[in-house]
């Protein structure tokens, strides 16, 4: 095999998601020499779908520990990199380049235009702008590493063939290499694969040393046993509470919104339950009890039961449900519930009255797995953050590698925590890896 020593560089990116795209314009801004690497023939492709098209940018709370509190144990590993470059900082580099931002409901920070576009065309300029050299359709096989007396070091990283070659034509086709005195690796999760982030990197970094936490797929939508679903596909309902139950003890709850689907639910709440209730599958089997009227407790539902059967006594039952439930739900509870849909409102039984309160604050389904990473918003698990400094992200494994975005492990819930995670991380190792 022929090899090419011409591509030398200071830094190495690979991966053009936001975590490597910050990161190379960042280390290029500090002077170094960057090469940035995307299998794609374009970078961002899973930026660009993000908030659905509309890309949740960041989010508005201002208070690193709140931010670092959702991320549970882990979150920790976030203090130096937000107090660098957090939610604020996020919002400045935007705005300052011409991407005005608006803050919604539950503090998610979109651009004023909701365009995922407009986003990923700033991070192109800054590359453009501080001379990052993108290599597209750039697909990295591995690393190459030199024994070194004081430990391990990359010296290069190798380049996969496109397309189909004969073996004949192998032996002559020169291996691209690129050469650079530092790496920072951003490949990204595996969830979405068909964006190109098809989790590569884990076993690179497994395969340098590092210990890669169990990788599943997270903020996912979720599958239920129950077939009923299927007739309220695409009823999203604002406002209602969410209970994971096992062994009849509640586990953990969400308030917001969710939506039914063809196979069972999805929506901000339960996505972001969704590692919760995977983790206690394993344990055994865990229902979702729906609130429908989480403002209400039972007996307050029941006085509000009771008031309205007086006044709508002579409707059918059928009739009065719209004032209870959305439409489209109608059919479904009603069928659930077993009441002759005709019967008149001053002959439903209290034991019937009952029946109705129950399903209404603790409508019941059962788990039956997740859709997996084809549909996951992210990936939880990945490379140890105990081996990488939380300052730099520096691994402590190879003296010349850096690490930002979904690859480590972190993941946070819906809402911009998961890009700021890529915007904090990259800018980090950019800065760092220049020092
Ligand atoms: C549908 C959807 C909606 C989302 N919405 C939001 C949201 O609104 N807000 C939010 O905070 N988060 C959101 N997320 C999560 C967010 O998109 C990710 O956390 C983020 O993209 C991770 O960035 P990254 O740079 O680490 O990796 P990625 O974005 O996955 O980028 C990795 C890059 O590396 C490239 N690559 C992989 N392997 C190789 C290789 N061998 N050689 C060269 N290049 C390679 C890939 O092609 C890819 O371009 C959403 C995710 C999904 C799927």
């Amino acid at each position: 095999m022929i090899e090419n020593k011409l591509d030398k560089f200071d830094v190495a990116v690979i991966g053009g998601g936001p975590a490597g795209m910050i990161a190379a314009g960042r280390a290029a801004e500090l002077g170094a020499r960057v090469v940035l690497l995307e299998k794609n023939s374009s970078l961002g492709k899973k930026l660009l779908i993000t908030g659905k098209g509309r890309c949740n940018i960041t989010q508005a709370e201002f208070d690193d520990k709140e931010i670092i509190k959702k991320f549970g144990r882990n979150g920790k590993f976030l203090f130096s990199s937000l107090a660098n470059f957090g939610p604020e900082e996020v919002i400045a580099f935007f705005e300052s380049r011409r991407v005005p931002t608006k803050i919604e409901r539950g503090g998610r920070v979109f651009p004023v235009s909701d365009k995922a576009q407009d986003v990923l065309y700033i991070l192109q300029k800054y590359l453009e702008k501080n001379k990052v050299e993108i290599i597209y359709n750039a697909q990295v096989a591995g690393f190459d590493v030199s024994p070194e007396v004081s430990g391990k070091k990359i010296v290069s990283v190798s380049l996969a063939e496109q397309g189909y070659i004969s073996p004949e034509k192998q032996a002559l086709t020169p291996i691209r290499r690129i050469y650079a005195d530092k790496f920072i690796l951003c490949t990204g999760g595996k969830s979405y694969p068909t964006t190109g982030s098809t989790g590569d990197g884990y076993q690179w970094a497994k395969d340098l040393g590092h210990t890669i936490i169990t990788l599943a797929p997270a903020l996912v939508p979720v599958k239920t046993k129950e077939l009923w679903v299927k007739d309220l596909q695409g009823l999203s309902l604002k406002n209602v509470a969410i209970n994971v139950i096992q062994n009849n003890k509640k586990q953990d709850s969400r308030f917001g919104e969710m939506l039914f689907t063809h196979f069972g639910l999805t929506g901000p709440i339960v996505l972001d339950l969704s590692k919760k209730i995977g983790e206690l599958a394993q344990q055994g089997e865990v229902s979702i009890a729906i609130d429908l009227k989480p403002a209400l407790s039972y007996d307050q539902l029941d006085a509000r039961l009771q008031k309205d059967f007086k006044e709508n006594s002579n409707k059918d039952f059928i009739n009065y449900l719209p004032e209870l439930l959305p439409q489209k739900m109608i059919a479904t509870i009603s069928s659930l519930l077993g009441i002759d849909p005709r019967k008149k409102i001053n002959l439903v039984t209290k034991d019937e009255r009952k029946k109705i309160i129950e399903l209404l604050k603790n409508l019941r389904l059962t788990y039956d797995g997740t859709t997996g990473y084809s549909q996951a918003i992210i990936t939880s698990g990945g490379v140890d953050i105990r081996e990488v400094d939380s300052k730099t992200m520096q691994s402590r494994k190879i003296e010349n590698l850096f690490l930002a975005g979904e690859i480590l492990n972190l993941d946070g819930p819906t809402g911009g925590y998961n890009l700021q995670v890529c915007w904090s991380t990259g800018y980090a190792a950019g800065t760092y890896v220049s020092q």
